[in-house]
């Protein structure tokens, strides 16, 4: 059976959404694939936010002295200047924009008077969408690309790109339920396919240390199959290797703890002692590796009333909580000793914790670990505790790519009909990305790929 399209997106994450829409925008008919049965890849289970220099919510809330250069540089910084600076360059470029038409074309709600700000960016500059979850962007992209008639065909799983006799890149081998399909592509074929952060047998390979001694955050469909198709056809793959954990997981399902908004406004960071051990802004990498070194390779997170009045941590992941609180992992009291007893943390050490930190938010200078914001008082109560692990997060390595999103061989030179965009690429992040640069980079070089896929 053989369909034919000018453009054909191979997974409707927030890369081949915004590939798929930008394709169709330029005139071009395309089609979306997608394995599983729903569409929204990691991109629908991310927090969504969304770094962006000089955006709107900034010039709102006063932020000044936010420019794309400064961006570049804690991008670039983020990531021990690993990252391709020509990639990286053009993803900050394009950042603002990006955000632009994602509300102003797709519909995505950003919170108005709301920023995160994210270990590694040296300004407050990640817009929050509503719900601080992807859902908004998923919702948005399928209704936009139902409006403009792109069919999203699920549970159809790409196998293999297909060649014409020059190279070029003609098409799509997938299958469902066991039968096989051919999509052609008359103009290119985009890879919006994700990372190998469920792969176990694949982090295993690109890096030993990342094996099965973690569980990962992301969805199941991360199998990093778009980057064994192009590989197979000769494109290029670096950094594979450079695999990053998010610091504060759900020990039992390894996924992110949403709650953990709350370490953005004030948490502390304690080990089962009681004692902090490394400073809470810091990048995913280094807390990662702290947080391993401690007893038991896990931490706690510490926060009170007036912190949760700044995240909203509790009230906005109700059904988390309730998990949390349920198998154990997240305590709610009155006191230190309510919330150490739980835990069997050693309630001095961490009576003694708390009041240095309440010293520190007093000075605004944390003489032993350098919190780069200004620590929370945390004298009153309610306090919440929650425990957290590290668990694979983002695979920063994939496919090589050039400004023009066009996949690279071993010679660096394009693959003719062959565009990539998202966590499949290997360019952006270096060894360590940071939050929030993630949906920028996925839709920044998503409509960069539709767009020239679509020439
Ligand atoms: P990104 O953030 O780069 O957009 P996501 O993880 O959000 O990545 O989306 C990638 C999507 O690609 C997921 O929905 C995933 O299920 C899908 N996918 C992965 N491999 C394949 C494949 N072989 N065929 C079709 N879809 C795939």
């Amino acid at each position: 059976e053989t369909n034919v399209y000018d453009v054909v997106v191979i997974g409707a994450g927030g890369a081949g959404f915004s590939a798929a829409i930008t394709a169709s925008d330029a005139g071009a008919k395309v089609v979306l694939l997608e394995k599983m049965p729903n569409v929204g890849g990691n991109s629908l289970v991310s927090g969504a936010e969304m770094a962006a220099a000089g955006n709107w919510v900034q010039k709102k809330l006063g932020i000044e002295g936010d420019s794309v250069e400064l961006h570049y540089q804690d991008t670039m910084k983020g990531g021990d200047m690993k990252g391709d600076p020509a990639v990286v360059r053009t993803m900050v470029e394009n950042a603002l924009p990006a955000a632009e038409w994602c509300r102003d074309v797709i519909g995505v709600e950003f919170q108005e008077d709301n920023l995160f700000f994210f270990g590694g960016h040296s300004k407050k500059r990640s817009l929050i969408p509503k719900g601080a979850t992807g859902l908004d962007f998923i919702t948005k992209f399928s209704a936009t690309a139902e409006k403009r008639g792109i069919p999203i065909i699920t549970n159809m799983k790409a196998e293999e790109l297909v060649r014409d006799a020059s190279g070029r890149v003609t098409g799509v081998k997938a299958t469902m339920d066991g039968k096989s399909y051919t999509f052609s592509a008359r103009k290119g074929v985009v890879i919006a396919t994700g990372g190998f952060a469920a792969n176990v047998a694949m982090r295993t390979e690109a890096n030993p240390f990342y094996g099965d001694g973690f569980k990962t955050t992301n969805m199941p469909g991360a199998m990093g199959e778009g980057i064994t198709m192009a590989k197979n056809i000769g494109a290029q793959v670096v950094n594979m290797g450079l695999i990053q954990t998010y610091p504060m997981c759900d020990p039992n399902s390894g996924a992110i703890e949403l709650i953990d908004d709350a370490r953005f406004e004030g948490a502390i960071l304690v080990n089962q002692e009681g004692k902090r051990f490394v400073e809470e802004l810091q990048r995913r990498d280094v807390m990662s590796k702290a947080i391993l070194e401690q007893t038991g390779k896990y931490c706690y997170a510490i926060f009170n009333g007036e912190i949760e009045k700044r995240s909203h941590a509790i009230t906005h992941h109700q059904d988390e909580v309730e998990v949390f609180t349920k198998t154990g992992i997240l305590h709610k009291a009155d006191t230190i000793e309510g919330i150490a007893d739980f835990f069997k943390i050693p309630v001095d050490n961490l009576k003694a914790t708390i009041a240095r930190v309440n010293e520190f938010a007093r000075t605004g200078k944390d003489l032993d670990f350098n919190y780069r914001s200004r620590f929370v008082d945390l004298s009153t109560g309610p306090y919440w505790i929650y425990r957290g692990v590290p668990s694979v997060h983002h695979t920063m390595g994939g496919l090589k790519i050039n400004p023009k999103a066009e996949v690279l061989d071993a010679n660096d030179k394009p693959i003719p009909g062959l565009w990539a965009a998202g966590e499949v690429t290997g360019c952006t992040h270096g060894t360590n990305r940071l939050g929030s640069n993630a949906y920028t980079d996925i839709i920044v070089f998503g409509r960069i790929a539709g767009a020239e896929a679509a020439k």
